[in-house]
């Protein structure tokens, strides 16, 4: 950190979505920008959504149809512009009897989608067909469903995409340091920020004329809300990850949970299937990874027992948990889940603060921010709102060509150009995808060598999503992810031991099953485990 340069055009705070999708911008239109993150990239919120690019049908239903707009447009481009990153995932309602909202309604919600997007993408279904697509499914009370298209992304990797290659355009970026501070002259005009780095604790003062807070939940921190009524209101959304043979689903499900009505989602994901998400405040300190309760696992699990009576899932069969924290502005009065998830610019002197939002329309908040920030940039620099966010998709080299299209497009959407590197750099068995997941064992050293890690809970809940999608965050392939970053990290027996540790604790806390739950899983295992020594004894 004691090389950085000291004079910067613009420096960004917070290196989740929104960071990202500005920092993004403001290299495209030639600044020299910095993005601090106080810890890993995409740590906070981004890394922790129910994955999904899409318009939001309940937003229709909220009468919000600007953010249907925004967030449909953006998903058209991104389908385009993030071609293997961004993919489309066909969605499949259901429609009750006795439950949710009716064919009507959706056919209407749906045809806006359409006109929107500027296709037909949905269609009806009658029972039998449903059944057909979901042989699992509730069948009592069914009338009918929608079939309709959306797209889903690896959230976190959407992140690093856009702070990798702008860094490639000559960007600047640091994870594992904190903005301390925002600068002001005496007439309270911002003229820099102090940063610390978090490991060190070694302190830096920079300078810059235009600081952009995008911070998230933690926003009101640098920039208290300047409207008395309008506050950051956290809410926690948590979802529980199965493996594919325990939800056998080929295409997401929105449905209504019959608790208290609320639009729950079902959705395959990098070879394992999401249940989300629920919607509470979130009481816990930001300082603390946010993670699931108990009261959370019930609820999710009530759902899908009324709309999979016949499987049995149960707490036992999740691999892991994921809970985010929703940067909402509230005036504090109304369900949680009847909360605008529009986002607010707010401009001081310099200091331009951003939050809310969704992932899905982080160019249409990058681009908010930047107007706003116009008058704290130099002159004649202006957003290009037309070019495309990212490097345009290049085809798989035509030799070698060890993986499937596929996996090229899959692998393009995650690294860009890198990841020509990544094939022409690995042994043909590193090409090999670790099972339960759609990652290559390529993609680790690559990550390790390449992208910035500090803690193996970068590389395995990040960088790749092992961590998450296979049982104990990944712990029975350490000794081959070990093996494969030992050449490129410098981590001797002690650091490894520690990183282990470390990466363990913390999935236990924040990705683990919480409290009766877990116990759960630890009885149903003694029970059989004493059930097979008695039965041994019995025998001898
Ligand atoms: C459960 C859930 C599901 C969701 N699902 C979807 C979905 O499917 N689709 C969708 O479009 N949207 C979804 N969203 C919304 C979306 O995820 C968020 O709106 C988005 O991720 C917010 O991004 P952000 O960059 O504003 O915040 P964050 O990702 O939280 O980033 C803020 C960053 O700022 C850093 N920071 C804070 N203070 C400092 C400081 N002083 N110095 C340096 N760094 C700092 C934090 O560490 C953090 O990493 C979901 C949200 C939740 C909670």
């Amino acid at each position: 950190m004691m090389n950085l340069d000291s004079n910067w055009d613009i420096i960004v705070i917070g290196g989740g979505i929104t960071g990202a999708g500005i920092f993004r911008e403001s290299v495209r239109m030639g600044l020299k920008a910095l993005l601090l993150e106080q810890q890993d990239f995409a740590w906070g919120t981004s890394s922790r959504s129910s994955k999904l690019v899409h318009g939001g049908l309940r937003y229709l239903k909220e009468g919000r149809f600007f953010l249907t707009r925004d967030a449909v447009r953006e998903r058209e481009r991104l389908l385009t512009e993030a071609r293997g990153l961004v993919t489309p995932m066909e969605f499949l309602v259901p429609i009750y009897k006795d439950r949710g909202p009716g064919r009507w309604v959706l056919e209407a919600g749906l045809s806006i989608y359409d006109l929107i997007a500027k296709q037909r993408q949905h269609h009806y279904l009658d029972a039998d067909a449903f059944v057909k697509q979901v042989p699992n499914i509730d069948q009592k009370g069914l009338v009918g469903g929608f079939q309709f298209l959306d797209a889903q992304v690896d959230d976190a990797r959407l992140v690093l995409r856009l702070i990798f290659e702008s860094m490639v355009n000559g960007g600047t970026a640091l994870n594992y340091t904190r903005a301390a501070a925002v600068g002001r002259d005496k007439d309270g005009q911002v003229n820099g920020v102090t940063v610390e780095d978090v490991h060190s604790h070694q302190t830096l003062s920079l300078s810059t004329k235009a600081v952009i807070n995008a911070t998230g939940c933690w926003a009101e921190r640098l920039h208290p809300s300047p409207q008395k009524n309008l506050h950051l209101r956290p809410l926690r959304g948590s979802h529980l990850v199965f493996p594919a043979h325990v939800l056998p689903v080929d295409q997401a499900i929105s449905t209504i949970h019959p608790a208290d009505g609320r639009a729950v989602f079902i959705v395959p994901w990098e070879g394992a299937v999401i249940a989300g998400t629920t919607d509470l405040d979130h009481q816990d300190s930001l300082s603390f990874e946010p993670r699931i309760t108990e009261g959370e696992v019930t609820y999710l699990l009530d759902g899908l027992h009324a709309l999979f009576p016949a499987l049995d899932v149960s707490a036992r069969d999740c691999i892991a948990t994921i809970a985010g924290v929703r940067p909402v502005l509230s005036e504090g009065k109304c369900d949680p889940s009847e909360e605008s998830r529009e986002h607010v610019v707010w401009v001081n002197n310099g200091l331009v603060t951003i939050t809310g939002g969704k992932l899905t329309t982080f160019r249409k908040l990058a681009f908010d921010v930047l107007k706003a920030a116009k008058p704290f940039l130099p002159a004649d620099t202006t957003a290009d709102e037309e070019s495309p966010v990212f490097l345009p998709f290049e085809n798989r080299p035509v030799s070698p060509p060890p993986i499937s299209d596929s996996h090229w497009e899959t692998l393009y959407g995650r690294y860009g150009n890198a990841a020509e590197t990544i094939i022409k750099k690995t042994l043909p068995s590193d090409l090999a995808v670790i099972s339960g997941t759609r990652t290559l064992w390529a993609e680790i050293p690559h990550a390790a060598t390449h992208e910035k890690i500090h803690h193996l809970s970068d590389l395995l809940l990040r960088r790749v999503r092992v961590g998450l999608l296979t049982a104990k965050g990944g712990r029975e392939h350490m000794d081959r992810i070990r093996h494969l970053c030992a050449p490129v990290l410098d981590w001797d027996s002690n650091r490894w031991k520690k990183e282990i540790r470390d990466y363990s604790e913390k999935w236990r806390f924040a990705h683990g099953m919480p409290g009766r739950h877990a116990e759960s899983r630890g009885a149903v295992k003694s029970f059989f485990f004493n059930m097979g020594k008695r039965l041994r004894k019995h025998v001898a």
